[in-house]
């Protein structure tokens, strides 16, 4: 007999990504504490895959909800327009002094998809603005349009919004809606074999594309795909010779994920425009940012109305978001969780060497064994490369069993520890996945 809260899900929620008959089973989660949670029945699971890739320092941090509790009796929200707050001033200076690059500017929204559907739009209306200034032409009949392209990466991911869902691969999430996404360039990422070609088509389009979107060093939900920072680097020098706005979604990437605190940092050309959401707030709240550099913003300083950014969200710079994420950027500078990336970093490389070495499962059972930064995957080899094949749900099922909560995408398996992890867990984590893989 399911539990009440069980029975009530089951009556009124609908999750996501998940399909609906048979009716999905769900498990009660009431309590998250460090790396662990734990389900009704009082049984606890390692969180390998920090909740989606959101959570750095562990559930129920108490400096992070102290501060949360703080700022809640002080000011929870506020309208954004016309008014402004200590919390979202003090996370924009912050960030502008971490970020990889030149940014000047810290534009809010609420998640990921949100903050890649911002960076888009300000890319777009950048030319359109751009190519009003210059023409000395400003009547909003007016057609001055330079650049309206966009280039992206096949098999990447920005999001499940509109605009965010037209820049990523066209695959089973996209499927209904392929024929209202807006046209996008895809090219493969850089191989040693492709790039000429990769460059060439960069080039024959160069003044047509407004901008040029991309997961740096990792794409996340296309399965964990891992690039080499040279030669990324070579396609941004080849967007940026065409002056293509360069968008690094960071979302997942940003805030230690591969081991810098931001994937850009591996890269040379750095980006006009970045996203961060996920890790931001340390994963306990929702928070969306794009920031630009001083050249994109500088577009949309004019006298002409018309060139306003004509976007927000009502929970825009959310002062109890801006406080989380405050509070996850004091715990990340600390001198104890650098080292614990390090740490992870290392156990990661170590765990992806041993499988190497492991004749009993590779090349057999697994392959592309792969590990940047605190991120280690591999594919299962006994699917088909299928999102809805049922080999990861089996995998979690398994796991799960015995206390390890991991979710491939796919027959990709991947660990992405929170930070907190510790060595007992880790270790357990491992141990798990290869009692599980052996079968
Ligand atoms: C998860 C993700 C997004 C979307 O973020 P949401 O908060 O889930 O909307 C966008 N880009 C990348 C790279 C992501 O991993």
């Amino acid at each position: 007999m399911p539990s009440e809260l069980i029975q009530k899900d089951q009556q009124y929620i609908w999750h996501p990504f998940t399909p609906q008959k048979p009716q999905p089973e769900v498990i009660g989660i009431v309590k998250g504490q460090g790396s662990l949670l734990f389900d009704e029945e009082g049984k606890q699971y390692i969180d390998a895959i920090s909740s989606w890739w959101v959570t750095l320092h562990g559930h129920g941090h108490p400096y992070i909800a102290e501060k949360l509790f703080q700022q809640a009796l002080t000011l929870e929200q506020v309208i954004f327009a016309g008014f402004t707050h200590a919390p979202a001033v003090n996370l924009a200076e912050r960030l502008i002094g971490i970020l990889p690059g030149n940014f000047s500017k810290v534009f809010y929204s609420d998640n990921g998809s949100t903050a890649t559907e911002v960076a888009i739009k300000m890319a777009i209306q950048y030319w359109k603005n751009r190519g009003e200034i210059e023409s000395g032409k400003s009547k909003i009949e007016n057609e001055i349009h330079p650049r309206k392209k966009i280039l992206a990466f096949k098999n990447s991911y920005h999001g499940d919004t509109f605009g965010a869902m037209s820049v990523s691969d066209r695959g089973v999430f996209t499927l209904a809606f392929h024929d209202m996404l807006f046209e996008v360039i895809f090219i493969d990422t850089p191989t040693t074999e492709n790039i000429g070609d990769m460059k060439a088509i960069i080039h024959a389009h160069g003044q047509e594309i407004a901008c040029f979107i991309y997961e740096p060093l990792v794409q996340g939900a296309g399965g964990m795909k891992m690039t080499d920072p040279y030669l990324l680097n070579e396609l941004l020098n080849t967007a940026k010779l065409n002056e293509i706005i360069c968008i690094a979604d960071e979302v997942m990437t940003g805030f230690g994920r591969t081991g810098r605190f931001f994937a850009s940092e591996y890269l040379q050309k750095k980006p006009d425009i970045i996203c961060l959401s996920k890790g931001l707030t340390g994963g306990t709240m929702a928070l969306g940012v794009t920031a630009c550099t001083d050249k994109i913003y500088s577009a949309f300083v004019t006298d002409n109305k018309l060139h306003t950014f004509f976007h927000g969200h009502s929970f825009t710079a959310n002062p109890l978001a801006c406080t989380a994420a405050l509070a996850s950027l004091d715990l990340l500078e600390k001198e104890n969780c650098l080292e614990n990336i390090q740490w992870i970093c290392e156990q990661q490389a170590g765990f992806i060497d041993s499988l190497r070495n492991n004749e009993e499962l590779y090349p057999k059972k697994i392959h592309n064994p792969r590990q940047i930064g605190t991120i280690a995957a591999f594919e299962i080899s006994s699917g088909e490369d299928e999102y809805l094949n049922n080999i990861s749900g089996t995998i979690t099922r398994k796991c799960m069993d015995q206390g390890v909560y991991l979710r491939p995408l796919g027959n990709t398996v991947y660990i992405m520890p929170p930070y907190c992890i510790t060595q007992n867990e880790l270790e357990k984590v491992y141990t798990v996945l290869l009692s599980v893989l052996r079968g």
